[in-house]
Parts: structure tokens; sequence; C-alpha cells
């Protein structure tokens, strides 16, 4: 089954990011992803191609307008029914709109298309937005100068959980945010750097030590860097043993090197 992502842009270039290099891109090689870019200038009729026009009421900058963007969403709807392909949702990338994290990742990764809007300029006319978008969407409380790169945020995130995207299948079960966690550290040759070693479990060989370590790690690192995340995810006996465990152990060490 392809997943497929339908892009309405005025800077279909940009998307290159996404399918010249990287994991991702040789999921579009292998047609595990497709990916299709419908730039609203290509539905106007006038010479100048125009898609945005001065906002009612004054204030700076342009807005883009209506039509042409839901000429390109009838042109995609039409082509979803020459595929036969099921119902789709339209999601406009918006610093409005509900923050993306891995759960809407997640939530996503189940659609078989996605039709994600980009705006320009200062947005796009509400109308259409009231109309014909089911979803808002932030990668952040910041503004971008457009769209494109929060859409191939979502495209990337949303992509690497479809089974089959990524080189091991289903590492992504190991990444921060999985399993309510962040990830353990990572370490990789040489086993000594100037006198930066490497933990001795790593190099045990010790299957069962090694996860237990990671575990333990994995832990601290959420305790440490986002303690939030604890509030949302129980942990099991186990897993508060590790955790009390290594606090005291953090608390030795630094009262030792002091
Ligand atoms: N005037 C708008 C405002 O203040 O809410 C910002 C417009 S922004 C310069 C142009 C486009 O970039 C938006 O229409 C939206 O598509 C996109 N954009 C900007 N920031 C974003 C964010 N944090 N998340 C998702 N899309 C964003």
């Amino acid at each position: 089954m392809t997943t497929s992502f339908d892009v309405i842009t005025l800077m279909p270039q940009m998307f290159n990011a996404l399918t010249i290099d990287g994991v991702i891109s040789r999921a579009f090689e292998n047609k595990l992803l497709e990916l299709n870019l419908w730039n609203p200038r290509d539905f106007v009729d006038d010479i100048h191609q125009s898609v945005d026009d001065r906002p009612f009421g004054g204030g700076p900058g342009m807005v883009m307008m209506i039509d042409p963007i839901l000429k390109a969403l009838n042109k995609i709807k039409i082509n979803h029914q020459d595929k036969d392909l099921g119902s789709s949702k339209v999601i406009y990338l918006s610093p409005k709109g509900n923050r993306f994290d891995h759960k809407k990742a997640l939530e996503l990764s189940n659609q078989d298309n996605l039709i994600l809007i980009c705006g320009r300029y200062e947005g796009i006319d509400q109308r259409f937005i009231d109309g014909w978008v089911d979803e808002e969407i932030s990668v952040g409380d910041y503004v971008t100068s457009g769209g494109e790169l929060p859409a191939m945020i979502l495209v990337d995130a949303i992509s690497r959980l479809i089974p089959g995207v990524l080189n091991k299948n289903d590492s992504y079960i190991q990444d921060s945010f999985y399993d309510g966690l962040l990830d353990h550290t990572q370490y990789t040759r040489s086993e000594e750097f100037k006198d930066l070693k490497v933990p001795d479990v790593l190099l045990s060989g010790d299957h069962k030590k090694i996860a237990m370590w990671r575990l333990k790690n994995s832990l601290y690192e959420t305790f440490k860097k986002r303690p939030d995340l604890l509030k949302d995810r129980e942990l099991t006996t186990e897993e508060s043993r590790l955790l009390q465990e290594v606090i005291r152990e953090q608390e030795h060490d630094s009262k030792k090197r002091k």
C-alpha cells in the first residue's frame, strides 16, 4: 500500500529536499510513498498568474486567494476518484493550528492520503479554511515564511512511522517519544576518544544488561530533559526502581566531583 501526500504549494521546488537524499527519499523511489505537488499558479488564467491580493481592511502584506487553491484541491480530488482513493484529510499548515507532535504523527500515519496546504505571505483567505480545511496544524510557536518547511516536517515525521519506510523495519519504535520516553544516549567508535570512554556495559556483549542500562539511561534522560513527559507516562514498578536508582547514582557522582 502506498501512502500519498498531495501538497498545494507556490514553491514546489523546495520539496526536492525530501526526495533527493536520505532514508525518506528511498521510500519515494521504492513507491512506498508518493508525493504530488500542485502549484496554485497553474490554476489561474490571468497573464500575471496572480494567486494573492491585498487584505481587505488594509494592512501590510498579501493574502492568498481562494479560487486558485480551491481549483488545485478540486483537481486533487478528481485525481483521487480516478485512482479509487478513499477520503483524505485536508490540512492547512498554520501557526494557529494544533501543535504537531509524535501522537499526531502516529495518528496521521494511518491515513492513506493527506492533502497539505502551504500558505505564503500573510496566509490564506479565512473562507477557504472555514469551508475546506479539516485541521490546522502548527509546527511550533514561531512563524516561518511559508508552509513548505512545516509541511516537509510533517511528511518526514509521518513517513518514518509507516511500516517499511525505514531501512531497519520498525526501528522508530526505539526513537524518542514512541513509548513516552526520550531515547537513550548513543555512542560509537572509537571506544576511547582522548580520555573520554564509552560506558563499559555497552562493550560487554551482554544483551540483557545492555537493554537494562539503556532503559535506565532513557528514564534518566527523560527525567533530566523532559520531566513533563513522565507526568503522562505511568512507570512500571521496575522502571520506577531504575529511575530512583539512577537519580541516586547521579547525585552521588556529582557530590564526588565537587
Ligand atoms: N500572518 C500569519 C500569522 O501571523 O499567523 C503568518 C503567515 S506566515 C508568514 C506564512 C505561512 O507560513 C502561513 O500561512 C503558514 O502556512 C506557514 N506557517 C508559518 N508558521 C507556521 C507554523 N508555526 N506552523 C505551520 N505553518 C506555519
